[in-house]
């Protein structure tokens, strides 16, 4: 078995070590003896989406974020058919944000992609610290940083996790992230998967069972490390909401 991961304009979108998102998708798969094949596409190259298994879209400041849709936007078609027909993919805060309809700033209105129907506006407070979330997609919770000027409404969709510690698409709703077919959206930069290794195999498992058209399971890994630094990061976290 082998797995195609694109790496989507890692020259513009790579805050915050995005790219670790890329090691764990790698060292996932090698752990279990699968190859992987890496393709990154640097900006205004072309995006080849049928060739692809596994996208991963990064964040970056609002200026590379424009830049970026501008490229994006002359591949929407074959980005739009990768989403729907069930390709899979991360996309990380900015690439998150650029999903939706439109990310309104301070200073302007970047048109977004229109694959997902939520939208992002700025806000003068920025909503930044280390974030724990309950997703139903991970037994052990989930451990990010997030750092946002932007505030996603995601209407129906279903959030990626609830917000147990930090302030997640909005500081009110409670809810971070969003979910689509075979895509999460969220704003956990730190990277997400290194740390959070039971997401990594979800969007693997689904890779795989979408690409082979039959149910993928991965044969489980010791991950005691990652649980452990999951472990420390979460009781860190709880511990200083439960004395503040
Ligand atoms: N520029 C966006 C915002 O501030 C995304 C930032 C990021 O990717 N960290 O909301």
């Amino acid at each position: 078995m082998k797995l195609t991961i694109g790496h989507l304009y890692p020259d513009m979108l790579n805050l915050y070590g995005d790219r670790g998102n890329i090691r764990c998708f790698q060292k996932r798969l090698e752990w279990r003896g699968i190859e992987a094949e890496l393709k990154y596409f640097l900006s205004g190259e072309t995006v080849d989406f049928s060739g692809l298994d596994l996208v991963l879209l990064g964040g970056g400041s609002d200026r590379e974020q424009e830049l970026v849709c501008r490229y994006l936007k002359q591949e929407k078609h074959g980005f739009q058919d990768y989403v729907e027909s069930g390709g899979t993919m991360l996309a990380v805060c900015g690439g998150y944000q650029l999903l939706g309809k439109y990310y309104k700033t301070d200073r302007t209105m970047i048109e977004g992609l229109d694959i997902l129907d939520i939208y992002t506006e700025w806000d003068a407070k920025r909503l930044t610290g280390n974030i724990i979330l309950q997703s139903s997609l991970s037994k052990a919770p989930v451990v990010g940083f997030e750092n946002h000027g932007g505030r996603t409404y995601i209407g129906d969709y279903s959030p990626f996790g609830k917000v147990v510690f930090g302030y997640g698409n909005t500081e009110e709703a409670g809810w971070e992230g969003v979910i689509y077919k075979n895509v999460i959206g969220s704003y956990l930069h730190g990277p997400l998967l290194p740390k959070n290794p039971e997401i990594c195999d979800d969007l693997l498992g689904k890779a795989l069972t979408h690409k082979y058209g039959e149910d993928v399971s991965l044969p489980p890994l010791s991950d005691e490390l990652e649980h452990e630094a999951n472990r420390f990061m979460a009781d860190r976290l709880m511990n200083a909401k439960k004395q503040s």
